[in-house]
């Protein structure tokens, strides 16, 4: 599937319209979660050849899309620097990113595989490992003002899908949203301020899909919305 042409002057616009509390821009050497660099100390003296640092989000700074994972997995983004590289939960992901036209290639394997994120961006709501995938409340908080930075950037008309209930309530609170307001639940929509819609999708993980919790179906009609909206934003746009 062919993108459409993104609208130069709606993705110019850069709206921090109701979100809340401080931007920061990202920090590679950031440690503002003790336990989570001590972890990271750990991962990197086992395997001295993985990343174990804060990942960076990847894609098109100006994207329509932003995708927000929850964190990065021990031998995926931990060990390759790029958001669902390198593991499981990224396979359906790139796969589906590609079928709709978001990434110009459907297996991402490493930062230097000349993969594209086409009008598309993926950050995770915790930059950082934690271990047995859980951050702590306190650590997904700590990492908010990195996930407003990115929120700021999604242009009106524009389309954050939040993968698992973590990202979708990390997202609210980057708004300032009530959580009992606005329920996450897989295929579920929400107006968020500046004329921007989150969408929700259960995470891609390996647990996920191989339960069948996520089919390939169910994933792909997530994006169908996301791509049909964003179309929309377009033609409300010229
Ligand atoms: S999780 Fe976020 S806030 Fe915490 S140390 Fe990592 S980058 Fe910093």
């Amino acid at each position: 599937m062919v993108p459409p042409r993104k609208n130069s002057s709606t993705a110019a616009t850069i709206e921090a319209v109701g979100l809340v509390g401080g931007a920061r821009v990202f920090d590679p050497g950031c440690r503002r979660c003790d336990r989570l660099a001590v972890f990271l100390g750990e991962v990197s003296a086992r395997h001295p050849d993985y990343h174990a640092a804060p990942v960076p989000s990847f894609g098109d700074p100006e994207a329509r899309l932003l995708i927000v994972g929850l964190a990065p997995g021990m031998h995926g983004a931990n060990r390759t620097g790029r958001p669902f590289t390198g593991d499981h939960a990224g396979l359906l992901l790139y796969r589906t990113l590609h079928e709709f036209g978001f990434a110009t290639a459907p297996e991402s394997l490493s930062v230097d595989d000349g993969l594209r994120l086409q009008d598309c961006r993926i950050t995770n709501a915790v930059r950082c490992l934690p271990p047995a995938n859980k951050p702590l409340p306190a650590e997904v908080r700590a990492c908010n003002p990195f996930l407003v930075g990115e929120l700021a950037k999604v242009p009106r008309s524009g389309v954050v899908l939040a993968l698992g209930a973590i990202a979708h309530a990390a997202v609210l609170s980057a708004f300032g949203l009530k959580q009992t307001t606005y329920r996450f639940g897989h295929g579920r929509r929400h107006e968020l301020p500046g004329e921007r819609l989150l969408l929700d999708s259960f995470h891609c993980s390996r647990y996920n899909t191989q339960t069948r919790r996520l089919t390939a179906e169910m994933f792909r009609a997530v994006f169908a919305e996301a791509r049909a909206s964003l179309a929309v934003g377009s033609r409300v746009a010229e």
